[in-house]
């Protein structure tokens, strides 16, 4: 399919048609919102083929990991949001104080206004889709932004976008030039997933019409191996996580520190477990990616100097293809320790202490490099609960990696660095909504209390009224007592 550019001058007048929508309120009917989630949900089953081709056109993503890591997400956290949409949209009655009576008090979500989604090029797929799905959902009109460097999914994508055939569903398609006009205009919120030096052009854009950001990044995600790991599973689910899309992945474990005592076991596992994905030479099998372009290919090809290779470590520039690789021997100070890899590069450093381990982290994170995601490995609850409690991140998975991402029923997102905000089912359509705070009063009564002229005794009352213990915070302080024992 061919790659269009959507010519500059048509981009205000396309983010000026999606407010027109927005304004008659036709998106705001729960109907609306189903309708165009089933829509969006049968054309990525129906193009199922065509975006799996466009996805191993772009950089060799093999069908496997596209259906479950882009369509098949996609298709979920539809399925997800329809169950749950009709729960989500009802007013969420609130106590009212005693003094207030008589009246009720409600929260109530409404959609912002005009969404824009500005997605990257490694998940083309589920990063523009996902964060249009909780938009939509909560009542909102969507501008989406596909990544240029994934051409022929964006192709795809503005098609797909298009046939949902709802005016108040657009797409913008091209890079730099065209999202720079298109963040000139004014949205109501702005979810942008990509590398934390464009996020902070997406959000001084946003200050000029004070519009809220959610920040979608990346950074160096650790994994932590215990010497009480099961070293075979952390090295398998390590791997998985690392090499499927050849790294390119915001959540790929980016380096590995290990404790010393297995740190061989777990490099010699870690081999194995390349060899049993992927076979002796990887560039003939069918499940392993490409690197996504030359630039990029050839910012990797010098992390390679890093340290010794344990395994791995072959290129061929023509295809972009660099082999899943582990790298041992290697210091702090390196360069494939200095940014994010973003690539089937795996460093393997040996400590001595899980406290070392998380020392490392944690200093990183107070310097503002807080990890997007990361992973503890032990057979041992205490060590992990001591890695989580030591070291933060947007996310975690203990003796996994990757799957925290795809539980509907927890958020993502990042913290300092690695983004801010978060979305994914319920917190998606919370992100796109404005809580509105609603107090009804009745009529009946209109105690005078609040009203002038202030007199002693109003004054009285008020104090008495205002600092009267609330017998809902007295219930709470007595369960909390009860919680501690
Ligand atoms: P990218 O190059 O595709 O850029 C992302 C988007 O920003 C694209 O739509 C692009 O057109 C736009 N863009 C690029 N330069 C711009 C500019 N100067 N002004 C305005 N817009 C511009 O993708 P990328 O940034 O290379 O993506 C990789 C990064 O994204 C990694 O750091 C990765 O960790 C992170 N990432 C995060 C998540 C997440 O969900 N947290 C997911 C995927 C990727």
């Amino acid at each position: 399919m061919d790659y269009t550019v959507t010519p500059l001058g048509e981009i205000a007048p396309t983010v000026a048609a999606a407010r027109a929508a927005f304004v008659t309120g036709s998106t705001r009917p729960l109907a609306w919102r189903r309708a165009a989630l089933e829509r969006m949900r049968d054309l990525v089953q129906d193009r199922e083929a065509r975006l799996l081709d466009a996805l191993a056109a772009d950089f060799g993503k093999p069908r496997f990991e596209a259906w479950t890591t882009e369509l098949g997400f996609v298709v979920n956290d539809i399925n997800h949001t329809l169950a749950h949409l009709p729960a989500w949209v009802q007013p969420e009655k609130v106590p009212t104080p005693v003094s207030f009576k008589p009246g009720a008090s409600y929260i109530v979500p409404e959609p912002v206004g005009v969404v824009c989604v500005i997605a990257p090029w490694n998940y083309p797929v589920q990063l523009l889709l996902a964060p249009m799905v909780a938009a939509i959902a909560a009542g909102n009109a969507v501008v989406a932004k596909p990544s240029e460097l994934a051409p022929q999914a964006a192709a795809e994508l503005v098609s797909l976008v298009q046939a949902i055939n709802e005016p108040a569903i657009v797409a913008v398609q091209g890079g730099v030039a065209e999202t720079t006009e298109l963040l000139a205009q004014r949205f109501d919120h702005i979810l942008y997933t990509g590398n934390s030096r464009v996020a902070r052009i997406v959000m001084r854009a946003a200050v000029e019409h004070l519009t809220p950001v959610t920040l979608e990044l990346g950074g160096k995600s650790p994994a932590i191996v215990s010497r009480n790991a099961n070293v075979d599973i952390a090295a398998r689910r390590i791997a998985w996580g690392k090499f499927v899309n050849a790294g390119q992945t915001c959540i790929a474990p980016d380096y590995v520190l290990v404790e010393r005592p297995v740190h061989d076991e777990f490099v010699a596992a870690l081999g194995a477990q390349i060899n049993d994905f992927y076979g002796a030479d990887p560039q003939q099998s069918a499940d392993y990616t490409r690197i996504v372009n030359s630039p990029h290919f050839h910012r990797l090809e010098k992390l390679l100097d890093s340290g010794t290779v344990a395994h791995g470590g072959i290129t061929d520039a023509d295809s972009r293809y660099i082999s899943p690789t582990v790298l041992t021997g290697v210091s702090a100070d390196d360069p494939v320790m200095g940014e994010e890899i973003f690539g089937p590069i795996l460093p393997v450093i040996a400590v001595d202490t899980l406290d070392e381990a998380i020392e490392f982290v944690s200093s990183r994170s107070a310097d503002g490099d807080k990890p997007l995601a990361l992973y503890t490995f032990s057979e041992n609850d205490a060590e992990n609960d001591r890695v989580l409690a030591g070291a933060t991140s947007g996310g975690a998975c203990v003796n996994g990696t990757l799957l925290h991402i795809a539980n509907p029923n927890l958020p993502f997102g990042g913290t300092g660095e690695s983004g801010m905000g978060a979305y994914h089912g319920k917190f998606g359509f919370d992100t796109f909504s404005h809580h509105r705070s609603v107090h009804t009063r009745s009529t009946r009564l209109d105690p005078a209390m609040l009203y002038p002229p202030y007199t002693a005794k109003k004054q009285k009352l008020v104090r008495k009224g205002m600092t009267m213990a609330d017998p809902r915070d007295t219930l709470s302080k007595l369960r909390n007592k009860l919680r501690r024992g």
